[in-house]
Formats: structure tokens, sequence, C-alpha cells
């Protein structure tokens, strides 16, 4: 069994919907064949969007989960509860 044909049997692979006979050539297949290992990968990550789509997928997802700009809520939060405390010992210290 070719690259071809493995990848044109893996989508019933991993639905299990392929025979015993095929199940057995895919998987002696994938043992050897780390193309066809990383195909399949791919296809049960996402299995109803092809390939090629998926890795542009992933290209328009990575900048939200590298981005990481400017201030966050907590550091508001942070900074509003230091500027307080500042505000209060300065009363303090002038209330004497
Ligand atoms: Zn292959």
């Amino acid at each position: 069994m070719n690259c071809e044909e493995v990848k044109a049997i893996i989508p019933s692979y991993i639905n299990h919907t392929a025979s015993e006979a095929q199940v057995d050539a895919i998987e002696e297949h994938l043992c050897v064949c780390n193309d066809c290992r990383q195909f399949l990968g791919h296809a049960i990550d996402k299995p109803h969007i092809p390939v090629k789509e998926k890795v542009e997928a992933i290209q328009t997802e990575a900048p939200i989960t590298t981005k990481k700009q400017g201030i966050g809520i907590w550091e508001y939060i942070v900074l509003g509860i230091g500027f307080a405390v500042l505000v209060f010992f300065i009363y303090l210290f002038f209330k004497g």
C-alpha cells in the first residue's frame, strides 16, 4: 500500500469504518512512513477540515495566543491598590 492509498483510507480509519485488512495495512504503513503519521495526526486533530486549511487556521490563530500587549485588568487593580495605600499613608502623615 502506498501513501496515496493510505491517505485515501485514513478518514474511514479514523471513523472506524475501515476493514480489518485496511486497518492492518494502514498501521503497518504508519510504522515506516512519517509523512502519513503526520497526515493522520492532522486528520484526527480536526477531522472535518482538510490538512491544508488546518495549517492556515493555525497561522491565523497563532497571533491571538501569543498576543500579550498593553496593560491588563490585574495591572490596573494592583496599580490602583498601590496608589490607594500611598494616598492613605500620605493622609496619615499629614494628619500627624
Ligand atoms: Zn506514507
